[in-house]
């Protein structure tokens, strides 16, 4: 049983999120329910805009990865915070467009991009694209000469820097199908490549690698290794690049033990990294951009579920089935992902036992919680499970043809549906009758 610093208990004992009753809005909306808590994303965003402000001048720019939670409310809410948003496919790109996005703060990713998608990129006169593979050049070449423009490029590195292992430099990171390999001579090769095409202007180097990182070690390691290559591309290509993407990752918490690293001492150490190795090598300081995604929105969304049926199974495990499942957080059933919950209509109850949270598809695997410490459930508890707010419902699916939930944005007591919820005709509508 856990929730965050920022929920409010209320003396009925009901979980309270953003000014709101959880068990009204339940009502409201019906199960399940996708709560989104907009004070805590701009607080979110503004933490990352604040330190880049405090510790390096401003000289930089949040991106919003809209993977995380990709919305036509989400880029407005990113516009109005300052923000740039990061792209990766066509259907997020019109979706940022749809709301009016300011298309110069766009950085347009992906290692695979269609002839489409980098038409439509350039069309719509998008920042930054992140050139990421072979043939990309090519492609861009082409269409900047289509439509006479010119495009500003970023490329997509691998430092070598593996956050996930816990053994920061690691040759295994090669093995990954994002950007040109630093170690291997591929980036160099690649850039000198894309120096030559006179369609396109290299602004910078792109580096991401992984995500839900907890430390400050891989982040600072991974500066080191880019500026140091900076500094070779000037000394030998003589090719100065006035920007930096230093991608995403940060953690957040999904459960108790979790302990995310703060922002703004992760922007003070990256920034002392980078200005001590543009002395050393007589280079400009770079515009930098962060990436994040999941430490924007996870930790601000809630799902609420109703129990349904309860099975206890001697010696075994405790099952509590709740409404959704996969379709609406597959995180468990890809990753094993951790979360935590709250009854939201008891939250002050001591939990008594532990149960498995399940979901109602036909997979065995559709768990949403396993171990979780909760009062005894019974049928027509609403569950709240915290730290929802990033791939899930970017990444939920109709399987089962569930009909995807509803996202409700809540501040100030007041809450207003930004997603609605899908309904049968949604599920078939592209069944041909
Ligand atoms: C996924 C991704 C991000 C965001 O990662 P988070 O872990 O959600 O912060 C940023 N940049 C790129 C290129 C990504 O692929």
């Amino acid at each position: 049983m856990y929730m965050h610093d920022y929920m409010k208990v209320n003396s009925e004992g009901h979980l309270v999120i953003g000014g709101c009753d959880t068990t009204e809005l339940a009502k409201e909306y019906k199960t399940p329910l996708y709560v989104m808590d907009e004070d805590r994303i701009r607080d979110n965003m503004r933490q990352y805009k604040n330190s880049i402000d405090k510790f390096y001048s401003g000289n930089g720019r949040a991106l919003y990865a809209s993977k995380a939670f990709s919305a036509v409310y989400m880029y407005k809410i990113a516009a109005e915070e300052g923000l740039g948003v990061d792209v990766v496919s066509g259907g997020e790109l019109y979706t940022a467009l749809k709301a009016g996005f300011d298309p110069s703060k766009i950085v347009f990713h992906g290692n695979n991009k269609s002839y489409d998608e980098i038409h439509m990129a350039l069309n719509a006169g998008v920042g930054r694209l992140v050139v990421d593979g072979e043939g990309e050049l090519e492609k861009i070449d082409a269409i900047c000469k289509e439509l006479d423009k010119k495009a500003e490029i970023l490329i997509r590195v691998k430092p070598g820097v593996d956050a996930h292992t816990h053994q920061f430099i690691s040759t295994g990171q090669i093995d990954c199908k994002f950007g040109f390999a630093i170690e291997n001579g591929e980036a160099y090769e690649f850039i000198k490549k894309a120096m030559t095409f006179d369609t396109v202007q290299i602004k910078g180097l792109h580096c991401h690698i992984g995500s839900q990182i907890f430390l400050f070690e891989p982040f600072k390691c991974c500066a080191e290794v880019m500026m140091n290559f900076y500094a070779e591309l000037k000394a030998e290509l003589g090719l100065t690049l006035p920007e930096l993407n230093l991608g995403g990752g940060f953690g957040i918490k999904y459960v108790e033990s979790d302990t995310p690293v703060s922002y703004e001492g992760y922007i003070e150490a990256v920034s002392d990294i980078i200005k001590g190795i543009c002395e050393e090598n007589e280079l400009p300081i770079p515009f930098i951009y962060m990436e994040p995604g999941r430490s924007i929105v996870g930790d601000a969304g809630t799902t609420l579920y109703t129990v349904g049926t309860i099975k206890d199974i001697a010696h075994v495990r405790k099952y509590v089935s709740i409404d959704g499942g996969l379709g609406d957080n597959p995180r468990y059933i890809l990753y094993g992902s951790e979360y935590d919950a709250v009854l939201a209509n008891r939250a002050t109850d001591t939990p008594e036992e532990t149960v498995t949270v399940c979901g109602k598809c036909c997979e065995s695997g559709d768990i949403i919680i396993e171990n979780c410490h909760l009062p005894k459930a019974q049928s027509g508890d609403i569950v709240a499970v915290m730290s929802t707010g990033a791939y899930n419902y970017s990444m939920a699916s109709n399987y089962n043809r569930i009909p995807r939930p509803p996202v409700v944005m809540v501040s100030n007591g007041k809450s207003k549906v930004i997603i609605k919820r899908e309904t049968y005709d949604d599920i078939i509508k592209n069944d041909i009758l």
